[in-house]
């Protein structure tokens, strides 16, 4: 094999090599059955096996507490972005969000679609470059829930601190960040999250949700869209995304194998204070853009004194084996995402070409 990529990819991501090699060994004869896992019906006691286990594992994992559900849907993040206020949002109520930037924004576009929606709270003066204070947050009492982004993927913020909702239950999209580091789960009404960043390849959207909250849909939500049929049916309604599943499943012995989330927290910190240090000690060479205090331990964002130099860097980084380090189209600069997957050996190679780049250029 060639040596691998460093890979900064914001989503799809980097998957462990080790998950990958695994994936490979089993791929065209699944537990020795002369199939793959692509090729058994939903109903097997193979694949149903590996349906339970993963959601065991995550349970393990993220310590999720026996009145939570936990569901495989399909459609990604943003299909929950209009899943949750059309399922949760009953007649005479409204919703609630916390606005900090491109995802959340997206959120509350589908949130309009089904009644009043409340901003809660707002860092768009502030550009999006830090979470804004809710420690006076005043959540109407006519709302469903609040609805926070964790982690902002294009702005480079991060909640370090989720707000106290008292009753009103807290919703959090935790694309980007989700297995992380611990989150104390039980004070989430519900956490959902695309898999494609942090817990396996696209094709499946985990939904951890308080059994109460979606116990009943109202009854104009069509089948597919309804919460109570996934938790009746426990994801297996219809065809469940089988072979992306099955990646999550390797990801979360892989994770289990690192010793568990406070062990990879750990680890992320380290990796992403490589860069941030390289950025810090620039003089101004390299320009973080989030606000110090709600920088993001996955995706990394920062600018440089020219789009010129900024190309440069990109076009230098590329022949160096670098993938990913482009900006998000919407803004520009440069972004290195260093999910869980990503290598302690990739961010320190990025922070050094980061330091040679700057004594070649600054
Ligand atoms: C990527 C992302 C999404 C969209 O996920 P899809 O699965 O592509 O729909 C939503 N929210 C956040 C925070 C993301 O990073």
């Amino acid at each position: 094999m060639n040596k691998r990529a460093y890979n900064f990819n914001a989503g799809p991501a980097a998957l462990p090599l080790e998950v990958l090699q695994q994936a490979q060994e089993q791929f065209v004869d699944f537990q020795g059955i002369g199939m793959s896992i692509m090729e058994i019906s939903h109903r097997s006691k193979q694949y149903e096996q590996v349906h339970h286990e993963t959601q065991d594992l995550l349970r393990e994992l993220m310590n999720i507490p026996s009145n939570y559900k936990i569901l495989f849907l399909q459609g990604g993040a943003s299909t929950q972005f209009a899943m949750i206020p059309m399922n949760l949002v009953k007649s005479g109520q409204m919703s609630s969000y916390v606005h900090t930037g491109s995802w959340a924004n997206k959120a509350i576009k589908e949130a309009k679609l089904f009644g009043e929606v409340q901003i809660a709270a707002s860092s768009k003066e502030q550009e999006f470059k830090e979470i804004p204070d809710l420690s006076k947050l005043a959540i109407n009492p006519k709302a469903a829930y609040l609805h926070v982004t964790s982690n902002e993927t294009i702005g480079g913020i991060q909640y370090s601190e989720y707000p106290n909702t008292g009753d009103i239950p807290l919703i959090a999209d935790m694309s980007s960040d989700i297995l992380c580091r611990p989150v104390d789960v039980s004070r989430f009404g519900m956490i959902y999250a695309g898999a494609q960043k942090n817990l396996g390849p696209s094709g499946v959207t985990l939904v951890i949700a308080r059994e109460d909250l979606v116990q009943q849909s109202p009854e104009h939500v069509p089948t597919m869209f309804r919460y109570d049929t996934h938790v009746e049916n426990n994801s297996l309604y219809n065809t469940p995304p089988v072979y992306s599943i099955y990646m999550v499943n390797l990801v979360l012995k892989w994770i289990k194998g690192k010793g568990g989330l406070a062990e990879v927290q750990q680890f992320n910190t380290e990796k992403a204070s490589l860069i941030y240090d390289a950025i810090d000690s620039s003089n101004g060479f390299y320009k973080g853009v989030a606000v110090p205090k709600d920088r993001s331990i996955m995706n990394i964002t920062f600018t440089m004194s020219s789009e010129e130099l900024e190309k440069q860097f990109i076009a230098e980084s590329q022949k160096e084996g670098f993938v990913g380090l482009k900006g998000h189209r919407s803004v520009g600069g440069l972004r290195a995402s260093t999910y869980n997957a990503v290598p302690y050996e990739s961010c320190k190679a990025l922070a050094d070409f980061m330091i040679d780049f700057q004594k070649r250029n600054g």
